[in-house]
């Protein structure tokens, strides 16, 4: 059965310079929670803030020890059809540009080229004392030597990869240091709460919006202003907004388009009926 591909939407991509700002909706059928969305159950601790983890040793501790866990989950995620629907879009050549909030890298993964990780991806660590990067591959292993006895079990993953554990658990985890410096500051290298996208990024994803014919919000509730202000930009300047997502988002009163309905389903469907057929 086909699903006619709602009109509007269809015109507004069609008509291509398109710009596609992706959210957490985007990957909750990769098996990526989206802790704001309706399908997400919200976190049982709060996310962690820069200043927390950059201010106690405790504190890096305890996000090592989660996020070696749900890197596990991370890592094995792939692209669905959504996100091979979106590289579709761009191989016909009507995108101007990709812009995600997620972390998982999973666009890039379904063939997506020049991606804009507006809070960076969890496939690189930074050392905050050195500025070493290092891929979390490697230190993924370095990690593993360290915690060979290390077992703990977990149940609730969280899309920026860090899972719940008792304190007794934690106990048991060893954290490593950076590779260069063996400061214990090495850092995911992700824009955490409390900590501002870097101000070159920002700028660039304003150039893209501003050169835009369309902004296509995809499986994003908006909720955090570093998206939202994209939309809000667009909406200054008189560019058509649309948003496809599950559940209310805070920018449908700027919307021209708005469909409540999985990515999933939607996306493949606009890109065969612009003729853009995923190849991936
Ligand atoms: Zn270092």
């Amino acid at each position: 059965m086909t699903l006619a591909v709602d009109s509007e939407l269809h015109e507004l991509v069609h008509a291509g310079r398109v710009v596609v700002l992706s959210g957490a909706g985007l990957s909750t059928e990769s098996g990526i929670p989206d802790y704001r969305g309706p399908s997400g159950a919200s976190r049982r601790h709060a996310p962690m803030t820069y200043q927390a983890f950059v201010g106690s040793p405790e504190a890096r501790h305890r996000y090592w020890a989660r996020s070696y866990l749900g890197w596990r989950q991370i890592a094995r995620a792939r692209p669905n059809a959504g996100h091979r629907a979106v590289t579709a879009l761009q191989d016909r050549g009507l995108l101007d540009g990709i812009i995600t909030q997620n972390v998982d890298g999973l666009h890039q993964a379904a063939g997506a080229r020049d991606v804009i990780e507006l809070h960076g991806g969890l496939d690189l660590v930074v050392c905050l004392s050195c500025g070493l990067r290092e891929t979390r591959t490697s230190i993924d292993e370095r990690l593993r030597a360290a915690n060979a006895g290390f077992v703990a079990a977990f149940a609730h993953i969280n899309p920026d990869g860090d899972v719940d554990l008792s304190d007794e658990q934690l106990d048991g985890f060893v954290p490593v240091g950076c590779r260069y410096c063996s400061s214990d500051l090495v850092k995911p290298d992700v824009v955490f709460f409390g900590e501002n996208v870097p101000r070159p990024r920002v700028d660039a994803c304003y150039s893209l919006v501003e050169a835009a014919a369309a902004l296509l919000v995809l499986g994003s509730s908006l909720t955090v202003m570093s998206g939202y202000r994209f939309v809000l930009r667009a909406d200054k300047l008189g560019i058509p907004v649309g948003i496809v997502t599950l559940g209310p988002t805070r920018g449908d009163a700027k919307a021209g388009v708005r469909l409540d309905a999985p990515l999933g389903t939607v996306l493949p469907e606009l890109a065969r009926a612009v003729g853009a057929v995923a190849s991936r």
